[in-house]
């Protein structure tokens, strides 16, 4: 069964799903790249024929290369799609903990964007996008050049605030969040390494709403795991601004308590008040605590582009949209997708691709004057790394509420025992989810 717009509002439309189930969403994505390349674009799918216009993507991350990928795919050949992307290639964030581990490595993360250039016809441009011009519908760019766009799709990710007695530069050269994939990734996997046994291991965790709920919780299972059997008698201390596990509490709770028992210690309502560096320490409103190796996750906000086009109207730091088209509600013909968002959804990469979806399904309808989908559906699933054989997983379906205008969360559900097999299904997902997204 092709993966047609039709058949992924369906599936999605099910009581709920399992993080094994929702792979199988990822599954067509080769057959139907190839049906493409052969001149099929329709995809099964009721996709209005004869949409044309120019799109411009800010952000080649899950969001927005998933975005570029099915606007072609539902859209047709009569966009002109144009991706705009700093870096030439893709760091996956997903998997990334394992590199703290070493059991997976930076490179091996990375997503390249020639599917989106050869198969699908995107012309991915790499530059900064450095601002927008929304009444003259204009991108310019850090190359020089200046985009202009009929509907102009922002997915920039987030950015990371500057902790109290530290700068942003700080988190790359000394003590790295590696909350975004990439060197500080490795500089902090180089840290453990340098960490003498018997050593304390911080990790702070910023107020919800951040990135990947569950992915502070599954950092800690992990470091811990690999301390154990690399760094005997160390520790991890976890620091966490909120009152509680913010997913999958069960499995956490489990790990916390009992399989990485007196190697954990987890502490909620910790909210920094500022770090110590002198004495290597970070002061908090629960306890101060020393460290030998400090990961702060800092607050973070959405993406600079974001904040500089005047789409940030959520709390200060996310940019509101409505779900039925991820148009913004602060500037007309801009839509926000992914991280950057605040809306009812997680951060998650499994629903940025989703989110992209609802998009894609949306702007050729725009563009051609017809009515909006008014019920669609998003899933997320996180498999979470409790040791480094065995999982656990979340997932979630989103269902549209007319009267809230909001996305409600329809199922959630969380793994019914933390096992190898989950760890060996998190691969196969982890696969689909990124085939659905760069190939
Ligand atoms: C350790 C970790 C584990 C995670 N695990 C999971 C998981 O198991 N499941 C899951 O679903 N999610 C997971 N996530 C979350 C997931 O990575 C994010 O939710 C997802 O990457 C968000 O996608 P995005 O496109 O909004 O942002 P990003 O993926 O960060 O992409 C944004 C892109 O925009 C580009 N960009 C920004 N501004 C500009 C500009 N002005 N000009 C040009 N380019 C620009 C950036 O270079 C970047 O490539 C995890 C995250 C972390 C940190």
């Amino acid at each position: 069964m092709a993966l047609s717009r039709r058949n992924f509002v369906q599936l999605l439309g099910a009581a709920g799903i399992s993080a094994a189930a929702s792979a199988a969403f990822f599954d067509e994505s080769a057959a139907n790249a190839a049906r493409y390349a052969e001149g099929d674009v329709s995809n099964g799918s009721r996709t209005p024929r004869g949409a044309s216009g120019r799109v411009v993507i800010v952000g080649g991350g899950m969001a927005g290369t998933s975005a570029a990928r099915y606007l072609r795919r539902w859209g047709g050949s009569g966009l002109t799609l144009t991706l705009v992307e700093r870096n030439t290639a893709y760091t996956s964030n997903i998997m990334s903990n394992g590199v703290l581990t070493g059991q997976t490595t930076i490179p091996s993360l990375q997503y390249s964007y020639a599917a989106l250039r050869n198969t699908y016809g995107v012309n991915v441009v790499t530059a900064e996008a450095l601002g927008v011009n929304p009444t003259a519908q204009t991108v310019t760019l850090s190359n020089g050049s200046t985009l202009g766009y009929d509907r102009l799709v922002v997915a920039p990710g987030i950015v990371f605030d500057a902790l109290p007695g530290l700068t942003v530069g700080d988190y790359d050269t000394t003590y790295p969040h590696a909350w975004q994939a990439g060197a500080q990734t490795t500089l902090l996997r180089n840290q453990l390494m340098s960490m003498p046994s018997g050593g304390t291991f911080v990790m702070t965790i910023p107020p919800a709403p951040y990135r990947c709920p569950p992915g502070p919780y599954e950092r800690a299972c992990l470091v811990a795991d690999w301390l154990k059997k690399n760094k005997p008698g160390s520790r991890v201390v976890v620091l966490d601004a909120n009152p509680k596990i913010m997913a999958e509490p069960i499995a956490f709770t489990e790990a916390f308590t009992s399989i990485h028992a007196g190697v954990i210690r987890y502490v909620p309502n910790a909210v920094i008040d500022h770090v110590d560096k002198a004495n290597s320490t970070v002061v908090t409103t629960a306890e101060s605590v020393r460290f030998d190796v400090f990961n702060p996750i800092p607050p973070h906000r959405a993406g600079a582009l974001a904040q500089s086009a005047g789409l940030v109207n959520v709390g200060g730091r996310w940019a509101g949209v409505d779900v039925l088209s991820y148009e913004s509600s602060a500037v007309p013909r801009i839509h926000v997708l992914g991280d950057a968002i605040g809306t009812t959804m997680p951060k998650s990469g499994h629903i940025a691709n989703a989110q992209a979806k609802v998009l894609a399904d949306a702007i050729p309808k725009l563009l051609t004057g017809q009515a909006l989908n008014q019920a669609p559906a998003t899933s997320s699933a996180c498999y979470s790394p409790i040791t480094m054989t065995t999982a656990s997983w979340l997932t979630g379906v989103f269902h549209y509420d007319p009267a809230t205008r909001t996305m409600l969360v329809k199922s959630i559900a969380e793994a019914p025992s933390i096992s190898a097999s989950n760890y060996k299904d998190m691969s196969k997902w982890f696969t689909g989810l990124m085939q659905d997204t760069f190939a």
